[in-house]
């Protein structure tokens, strides 16, 4: 995209440089037409073929050689300097015309402004000025120039020009590395605020103490999961407490109730498979979602957890009677969410009231 854009921007410098060749092309053989060019026509015809034939293999080159990685492919300088060698050959036939067409010099410099280096910029405007001068200057020696006090203005008011392009030119180019530095330090900030964001949104989706989903985000996750199931798909749904827990705080502290709970969630996530959602939906309780499965799989799902609970070994704890209950249901398209977990909690309230330490199922007291 950047790639065609460049191009395209390229492209269009050439076809301007093209139209602007063209025109002092035209303006060339209106000199020779008006008596103001000395050299032959074969001479003016000669010149305006090189300057077609630059400007084409130029072109030609940019085309076919974008491959070859050049600093600049569009050759600018190259472009530039072949621009000023052909308008110092065209200022070397014109006789007191010459000082009208010295406004090329600045338009062919005009074409490096953005796109060449101070130090290019600098060096291609010597260049017009020892050319310019050279010229008057070999003119003076051969006793050719008609009016050395208008070269001599000439070549003046052309330093003065070139000098103010050049400092213009490093205005430029200090402007534009200004602005890329600027780019970059916005792109650093981006990068920051992404990562904050993404942070954040880590952050107020996880409970702090488990590292598990906070009960807001499950909520959010079970609903678009309701919302993508298809017909026949059935997800499974458990909500899981721990037997007892606050005997356990009373017993051995607050801190070892903590210890508890991340317990469980180390136990839990080690019992589930990629794509399971375990949340902290509060206090000791917690919700399961295992997208795509039936009644067996959530079942046996719940039991492995259950069983791995009750052999947790806690650092510096001896507490040797954990266990939890759950309360399991399934959710088939078209169901309610906040229905499904009511349905979980009734069976979560069998679970506790036959004895604690064990799975029951929604399906099952609807069958009974
Ligand atoms: P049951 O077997 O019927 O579920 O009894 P229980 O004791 O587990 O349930 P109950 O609702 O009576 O007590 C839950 C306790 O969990 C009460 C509360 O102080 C404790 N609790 C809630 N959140 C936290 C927590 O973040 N850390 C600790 N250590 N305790 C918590
Ligand atoms: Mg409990
Ligand atoms: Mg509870």
């Amino acid at each position: 995209m950047t790639h065609n854009v460049i191009q395209s921007l390229l492209l269009k410098r050439f076809t301007l440089a093209a139209g602007t060749y063209g025109l002092a092309l035209l303006l060339l053989w209106l000199a020779l037409l008006s008596g103001h060019f000395k050299a032959s026509v074969f001479g003016a015809a000669l010149g305006s073929g090189l300057v077609v034939l630059s400007q084409g293999v130029l072109l030609a080159l940019f085309l076919t050689g974008r491959n070859l990685r050049l600093r600049d492919p569009s050759l600018t300088e190259v472009q530039i300097l072949l621009g000023l060698a052909w308008q110092t050959w065209l200022i070397a036939h014109l006789d007191s015309a010459r000082g009208a067409f010295l406004v090329f010099y600045v338009l062919i410099l005009l074409f490096g402004l953005f796109h060449l280096s101070r130090k290019a910029f600098v060096r291609c405007a010597a260049l017009v000025f020892v050319s310019f001068s050279a010229v008057n200057l070999w003119e003076g020696y051969q006793f050719q120039l008609q009016d050395p006090l208008l070269a001599a203005l000439q070549v003046c008011v052309l330093f003065v020009v070139l000098a103010w392009l050049c400092l213009y030119a490093s205005y430029v180019q200090a402007s534009r590395a200004r602005m890329r530095q600027r780019r970059f330090a916005l792109q650093a900030h981006q990068d920051t605020l992404r990562g904050m964001m993404r942070q954040l949104e880590d952050l107020v989706a996880t409970d702090e103490l488990t590292g598990l989903f906070n009960r807001r985000h499950f909520l959010r996750l079970a609903s678009r999961e309701l919302h993508t199931l298809s017909h026949g798909q059935v997800h499974g749904l458990a909500l899981i407490d721990l037997d007892h827990f606050k005997r356990i705080n009373d017993v051995h502290g607050h801190a070892a109730g903590d210890q508890v709970l991340q317990a469980f969630a180390a136990v839990a996530g080690a019992c589930l498979r990629e794509g399971d959602v375990l949340a902290r939906y509060g206090g000791e309780e917690f919700v399961l979602l295992l997208p795509a499965c039936d009644a067996q799989r959530l079942t046996a799902c719940c039991e492995r957890l259950r069983i791995a609970f009750t052999d947790v070994q806690l650092i510096g704890l001896h507490i040797h009677d954990l266990s939890l209950s759950a309360g399991m249901t399934l959710l088939e398209l078209g169901d309610d969410l906040d229905d499904a977990l009511h349905r979980a909690d009734q069976a979560l309230y069998r679970a506790k009231r036959d004895g604690r330490n064990r799975c029951a199922a929604a399906w099952e007291s609807v069958d009974a």
